[in-house]
């Protein structure tokens, strides 16, 4: 070794660099920011306790989140992309990632899996999977009903007590119901499929057998469909919830909602232009 190298060497091991750098990445990751508005509800988003946060969201805003949770994002991404390369290696996918807009919803469902290797498939033998990952303290509050010898299952392959599953995840229910939804108004009528959770702390698997459920689904959306509905009049809803609510306080968008409400002059004339943009003749399919 050169003198050169070994000094170079020397100097390298003085300073924690990678660390630094990391921080740096992902607080560029991380920040808040602005994306084009939607003019369709996102499945994905399709719940929320308030309306004005999905309205701000339609809007294009994107929270800050920590490192850590945008790691754990990214995570569940790739749980996403394993199970769906097992489930085609399985040679059970008979429809692929595709992105179908609706009349008022908007998104791109996982896959919907046959029972069958038949053609043409009837209805009866067509599921759609809805996957998700999730840590041990939620997979613990999921309404199991067999969780023997790691099977674990929200029904013996009957529809699953969906008040049960609605209660736990209230979300991932709403998801499911707006893809089936918007599957149906593509000519899809599938009705029927899974929650399919994988565990991020052991990898175990486990799913629910839901079913379409339209007044459910009418009550679990009002909030989205409510924010869609003030995004095509060209206006911003007020605050329905105080500010020391615990909504608020946990609320990803509350710095912009509370500016706003403060009566900001360049965000106001920021979220005027995007109303303006999004605004639309009309009512709502629902
Ligand atoms: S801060 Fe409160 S009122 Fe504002 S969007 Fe969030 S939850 Fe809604």
């Amino acid at each position: 070794m050169t003198g050169a190298i070994k000094l170079m060497g020397k100097n390298s091991l003085k300073e924690d660099w990678l660390g630094d750098r990391i921080d740096t990445y992902y607080d560029k990751e991380v920040r808040a920011h602005w994306r084009k508005p939607k003019t369709l509800i996102s499945p994905s988003m399709a719940w929320s306790e308030c309306p004005r946060e999905i309205q701000i969201r339609l809007l294009g805003y994107q929270p800050r989140f920590s490192p850590q949770t945008r790691r754990r994002m990214d995570n569940g991404t790739l749980v996403h992309h394993r199970w769906e390369g097992v489930f085609e290696d399985m040679g059970i996918v008979i429809m692929e990632e595709k992105f179908m807009a609706g009349a008022d919803i908007g998104g791109t469902p996982d896959n919907v899996i046959a029972r069958l290797a038949e053609k043409p498939i009837a209805p009866e033998n067509m599921f759609l999977l809805e996957i998700k990952s999730i840590n041990t303290n939620g997979w613990r509050k999921l309404p199991w009903v067999t969780a023997k010898d790691g099977k674990y299952r929200g029904a013996a392959f009957a529809p699953t007590n969906m008040a049960a599953l609605t209660k736990a995840q209230p979300r991932h229910i709403t998801q499911w119901l707006a893809y089936d939804r918007l599957l149906a108004e593509n000519g899809h009528d599938i009705g029927q499929g899974f929650i399919f959770y994988e565990c991020k702390d052991n990898q175990n698997y486990g799913y629910f057998f839901v079913v379409r459920d339209d007044p459910l689904f009418e009550k679990l959306s009002e909030n989205s469909y409510t924010a869609l509905e003030w995004n095509r009049k060209g206006d911003l809803l007020g605050l329905p919830f105080p500010r020391t609510s615990n909504q608020c306080k946990w609320c990803d968008c509350q710095n912009v909602c509370f500016r706003l409400a403060s009566g900001d002059e360049r965000l106001d004339e920021k979220l005027a232009s995007r109303l303006k943009s999004v605004a639309r003749p009309g009512t709502l399919k629902r």
